[in-house]
């Protein structure tokens, strides 16, 4: 659990002055760029030297940098970042980098809820999460003897699909395994990749009402995952498995995609159960959040994966997605996050927001 009291940390802020900050790398040119455009002074945590890419990218550079010699002493400088009226924004890499312990116990204003983290990061417990509201998951295969579809084996903590397989068969299964990093296996569920980013914002009411706050759907993608996206170019995955050459998950890009309309209802309503149910286990899911899914061709959702803050999947939307120009124009997943935050500073209600 965190130890972070939001409350005493925001006591000292000028909210009148906020700065938005995240780590250089994932999502950042969009995050300072929504930032930008809701009028935010804006700050990137940067490793050693500034990286130069972004003098290529005015609008989405920061209007400062703030260099840090390791990810995870970014901690030791939070009286510094608090000073500056720091507002963190989390996004996969920042976690990943500071480490999850650092995170939860970051002395800065941070967007979204932290305890979030415990029930994403723990496969066990995000299938609790996520079944508990009713969604359907790929089913789990506990014992690799019982292996009589196609499988992925997925290792624990293994971030990008990195080290990843399939297996078809309890030979195969053996033969690929490593036995010293703990895995899960999954069926592997046929069927056409979305990956769907929602926004939850517990303090405005004005899209699909939930319980408490709202709902909006602002865009999707389908990750572009080296070798088994293109694999195919090359001959059949069995004919090269027979060659020892096997494909990878690893993913090196985002493609912009929309989903035919009459699956929108399904996607608001598991949208929904995700957030209803995060309420009721921890308080909620605040802002972005992304589920992972497969659609067979029942044109049934399954499941595998929710990451609970922003993801790299939103970055081809930096102007607005099909979706999101249906809420607004030119309205990033980065630039929502800001819009919440004025939101929270004019309605007073920033405590509900970070943590
Ligand atoms: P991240 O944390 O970056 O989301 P991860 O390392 O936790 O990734 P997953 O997202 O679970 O990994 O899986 C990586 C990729 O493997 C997916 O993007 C998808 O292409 C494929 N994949 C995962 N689970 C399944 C499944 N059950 N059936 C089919 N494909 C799957």
């Amino acid at each position: 659990m965190t130890e972070v009291n939001i409350k005493e940390l925001l006591s000292t802020y000028d909210t009148e002055n906020l700065t938005i900050a995240t780590v250089c790398s994932h999502s950042s040119l969009q995050i300072f760029n929504g930032a930008k455009k809701e009028g935010f002074k804006t700050l990137g945590i940067s490793v050693g030297e500034v990286k130069k890419f972004y003098d290529a990218f005015p609008l989405g550079k920061p209007d400062e940098f703030f260099a840090v010699d390791n990810y995870r002493d970014i901690a030791k400088y939070a009286d510094e970042l608090r000073q500056k009226n720091v507002i963190v924004i989390p996004h996969g890499s920042f976690v990943e980098y500071l480490g999850p312990k650092n995170f939860l116990n970051l002395q800065v204003p941070t967007f979204g809820n932290r305890h979030v983290l415990m029930w994403e990061s723990d496969r066990e417990k995000e299938r609790v999460w996520l079944e508990g509201a009713g969604i359907t998951m790929p089913k789990e295969i506990k014992d690799p003897r019982n292996i009589e579809k196609p499988v992925i084996v997925k290792y624990h903590g293994a971030k990008g699909g990195k080290g990843f397989f399939i297996a078809k068969t309890f030979a195969e299964f053996s033969k690929r395994v490593k036995h010293d990093k703990p895995y899960t296996i999954q069926e592997f569920v046929m069927g056409t990749r979305y990956y769907l980013h929602y926004f939850y914002s517990p303090i405005q009411d004005n899209a699909y009402k939930l319980t408490k706050g709202s709902l909006q759907l602002l865009s999707m993608d389908r990750r572009d995952e080296t070798t088994i996206d293109e694999v195919q170019r090359l001959g059949s995955i069995a004919e090269l498995e027979e060659l020892g050459i096997h494909p990878t998950f690893v993913v090196t890009g985002n493609i912009p995609i929309v989903m035919r309309e009459s699956l929108l209802p399904q996607v608001f309503r598991m949208g929904e159960a995700v957030v209803e149910k995060s309420l009721e286990l921890f308080g909620g899911i605040i802002g972005p959040f992304c589920l992972e899914t497969v659609v067979t061709e029942d044109l049934e959702f399954k499941v595998f994966e929710i990451s609970a803050r922003i993801v790299a999947g939103t970055n081809p939307y930096v102007a607005g997605s099909p979706y999101s120009e249906l809420i607004q124009t030119d309205l990033s997943t980065g630039r929502r996050i800001a819009q919440e935050i004025r939101y929270g500073i004019k309605q007073n209600q920033l405590e509900e927001i970070l943590s």
